[in-house]
């Protein structure tokens, strides 16, 4: 498994934020959002093979509850399902991070599906009409919803974007507003504080989830935090 990093940390976006977790954080992804907080698994892919036995031993040895297997996109890792499985057997709550574009029969705890907006498109012309047409996966979404403990975690960068996370509900009428996360599009404090004043609004005014980014509020925008 190509892996860009792991470190221990705490867990910085929604309901579990502030759990003490062992991020596993996979390389490659299948889209490219130009706001993307790890360019390392995604426009410039990097990291090292690690076996399934190694990422055993290195979950064994670490003392966090919780493990967190996150991207790029962890679902396109064909030994993801093994993984989530050894996760378990050794007593961790398993999270994956996903954009909710691929399926796998993993066995997770929380699915946190983070579905990529309009507001995410490149402008890269290599990449704007792949990202676009991968973007948005309904079948997708349903499978993992009809499965999993699922919550949403839409990226916010403009007040407009409220009304397009409305619309993508309507989608999916089974949803329930309470699994949904607004948080802001951010990559530093400056930009986490100016936009978090009206986005916990318009969540409240929806019946939403406001997170925060615990990891940048705490450490800024720091590799392995
Ligand atoms: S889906 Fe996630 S990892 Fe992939 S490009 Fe977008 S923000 Fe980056």
């Amino acid at each position: 498994m190509q892996i860009a990093e792991i470190f221990e940390s705490i867990q910085g976006e929604g309901p579990w934020a502030g759990t003490q977790s062992l991020f596993i954080r996979t390389s490659g992804c299948n889209l490219r959002c130009w706001f993307c907080d790890t360019p390392y698994t995604s426009w410039k892919p990097e990291g090292t093979a690690w076996s399934l036995d190694q990422l055993a031993r290195r979950v064994a040895e670490c003392s966090a509850p919780d493990v967190v297997l996150t991207g790029g996109e962890p679902m396109l890792i064909p030994d993801l399902v093994a993984l989530t499985k050894k996760c378990h057997e050794l007593g961790r709550r398993v999270t994956i991070e996903t954009a909710g574009t691929v399926d796998q029969p993993v066995e997770c705890d929380l699915m946190a599906i983070s579905p990529k907006l309009s507001n995410s498109v490149p402008d890269d012309p290599l990449w704007r009409d792949r990202h676009e047409q991968t973007r948005f996966r309904p079948e997708v979404i349903r499978a993992l919803l009809s499965r999993y403990r699922c919550i949403l975690k839409f990226v916010i960068d403009r007040p407009e974007d409220v009304e397009e996370v409305i619309r993508w509900m309507s989608e999916f009428p089974s949803a329930d507003p309470d699994i949904v996360w607004l948080m802001p599009q951010a990559r530093t404090r400056e930009q986490l504080s100016e936009k978090s004043d009206w986005l916990r609004s318009l969540s409240r005014r929806h019946g939403f989830n406001y997170s925060s980014r615990l990891h940048i509020e705490m450490f800024g925008n720091v590799r392995g935090t």
